[in-house]
C-alpha cells in the first residue's frame, strides 16, 4: 500500500477543530493516518490579507488511486463546508496531496509531488518533524536538507 503525504490547512472559524475534524473523517474515507505533525500557525503566502493558517502534515496509508484520493479529500472539505470565497483566499479546510509514493502525476487536476510544496515552510517544516529523512526521486535533497536550504521567509511557529 503506498505511503502518501497529506497537507491540512485552516484560516476560518475555529481552525484547530477544522483540523481535527478532517483528520476524523479520513479513516471513512479509506485513508489510514500513521502519523501526525505538530500543528504550526503560520503565516499566508500567496495572498497576504487574510489571517495566519494553522498548518499540519499527515503520513498515511490508502488503497485509493491518486485521484480517488484527490476525490475522496474534496468531499471532506465539502462535507465540513469548506468553501473559498476566490483562490489561495481564506477557507475552513484544505487539503492537499504532497506525496503519493514515489509517483510523479501531472495531469490537469492533480500534480504530484505538489507543484508549490517545495518552496513553502509551512509544508515543509511539519513534513520535516515527521519525515526528515523523505525524498523524492525529482528532488534534490531530503526534506529537511531542503527545508535548512528554504528562502520562504513567512513565518511558521509550533503551537
Ligand atoms: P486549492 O484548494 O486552492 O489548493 O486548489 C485545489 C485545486 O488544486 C483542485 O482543483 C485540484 O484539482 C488541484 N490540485 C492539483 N494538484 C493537487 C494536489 N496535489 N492536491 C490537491 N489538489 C490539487
Amino acid at each position: 500500500m503506498p505511503t502518501v503525504y497529506l497537507s491540512l490547512g485552516s484560516n476560518v472559524g475555529d481552525r484547530a477543530a477544522h483540523l481535527r475534524a478532517a483528520i476524523a473523517a479520513l479513516p471513512q474515507a479509506g485513508v489510514r493516518v500513521k502519523h501526525l505533525s505538530s500543528i504550526y500557525e503560520t503565516e499566508p503566502v500567496d495572498f497576504l490579507d487574510q489571517p495566519w493558517f494553522l498548518n499540519c502534515v499527515a503520513e498515511a496509508e490508502t488503497e485509493l488511486d491518486p485521484h480517488a484520493l484527490l476525490e475522496a479529500l474534496q468531499a471532506i472539505e465539502a462535507q465540513l463546508g469548506s468553501k473559498k470565497e476566490f483562490r489561495k483566499g481564506p477557507r475552513k479546510i484544505d487539503l492537499d496531496i504532497l506525496l503519493y509514493g514515489s509517483e510523479t502525476i501531472a495531469t490537469a487536476d492533480l500534480q504530484v509531488p505538489h507543484p508549490r510544496m517545495l518552496q513553502r515552510r509551512f509544508v515543509l517544516t511539519p513534513l520535516a518533524e515527521i519525515a526528515p529523512h523523505l525524498k523524492h526521486p525529482s528532488w534534490p535533497e531530503a526534506v529537511s536538507a531542503l527545508l535548512d536550504h528554504q528562502t520562504d521567509p513567512s513565518q511558521v511557529r509550533k503551537l
